[in-house]
């Protein structure tokens, strides 16, 4: 991987398609789909929690069972980021056993992996139909009764995104004393052919949810339509800002010629693409892009593989 890198930071925007959002889990506590107020109209986001639930579980199926671990019935995971994948990228907080003449504590790793809610951005009740089920069961006694189930089916444009912290990719925080003065070092707890396949994972994982979803049943497509990836010699969240819609679709222009002309102080390079019929001024989105010397790639996928093949 190269050495001037510190982070690497995605922001995109997904359209959903009208799917049902109150599907959930299936036996997992986690609510899908969550409700926000802006200027008196309502809009839907998932939580950052649900977002990096459907990341793990799209990284695991690329894993061995050995390489990422289950939470147990407290939340808890292994707390081994040298053997699994997920704790190394998600981070864990467990609670260590308190032992006769031992102080006992928490055993925490901080998550390199930032994840953001996946906000939508289009107002909640001019894009939803609620729809009714009638689900029916059959009564011990061989009669048939039903109740009626509302599905919440909407279109949206979501905003979601990521920052790595590649400095604690596969690394550990250890303090260090020498002469007397603490430090903080990183330790690397896998070699680096280890950490640039960790590396791959995630951005397979960011361009693959949807085959998750579909396999799962869960709320819906996250896959990125518009996308902007940068790799940076600074960790910063900048980049999250890029993308803000106006009426009729519209991506903001003078706010992405601002972010964008920011973040590319502090990156090595920049990639985008964006699939049409999201937004309604992509031509003019890719001209800004183009003269803020971002490299335009023809799907977001391939912009993914373009970042990947600049950071190994
Ligand atoms: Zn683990």
């Amino acid at each position: 991987m190269r050495k001037d890198l510190k982070a690497i930071s995605l922001v995109w925007l997904s359209k959903t398609g009208l799917t049902n959002l109150n599907s959930g889990e299936g036996g997992s506590q986690l609510v899908d789909i969550k409700k926000y107020r802006w200027q008196g109209k309502e809009y839907p986001y998932i939580s950052g929690q649900a977002m990096r639930f459907y990341l793990k579980e799209a990284i695991r199926r690329e894993l061995s069972p050995q390489e990422a671990c289950i939470p147990n019935e407290r939340g808890e995971t292994c707390g081994n980021p040298k053997d699994c994948v997920l704790c190394d990228l998600f981070g864990y907080m467990g609670v260590i056993e308190r032992r006769e003449g031992e102080a006992g504590g928490a055993n925490i790793r901080l998550s390199p992996l930032k994840v953001s809610p996946a906000m939508g951005l289009l107002p909640y009740d001019e894009n939803a139909v609620v729809d009714f089920l009638t689900r029916r069961h059959r009564l011990e006694e061989g009669r048939l009764e039903g109740d009626i189930v509302n599905v919440e089916l909407a279109v949206n444009i979501y905003k979601a995104g990521i920052c790595l912290d590649l400095l604690r990719l596969g690394r550990e925080e250890k303090l260090e004393k020498e002469n007397g003065i603490n430090r903080v070092i990183f330790a690397e707890v896998v070699d680096e052919k280890e950490r640039e396949r960790r590396l791959s994972l995630l951005l397979g994982a960011i361009g693959d949810f949807s085959d998750y979803s579909k396999q799962a049943r869960l709320l819906t497509d996250f896959t990125p339509d518009i996308l902007i990836a940068s790799a940076q010699n600074n960790y910063s969240h900048r980049l999250q800002k890029a993308l803000a819609l106006k009426e009729d679709c519209q991506v903001n222009i003078e706010l992405l010629r601002q972010i964008i002309s920011e973040v590319k102080k502090e990156s090595l390079k920049l990639f985008a693409a964006l699939l049409e019929g999201v937004i309604s001024n992509s031509e003019e989105v890719k001209k800004v892009l183009v003269e803020e010397g971002v490299e335009l790639k023809d799907t977001p996928r391939q912009a993914l593989e373009s970042l990947r093949e600049f950071l190994l």
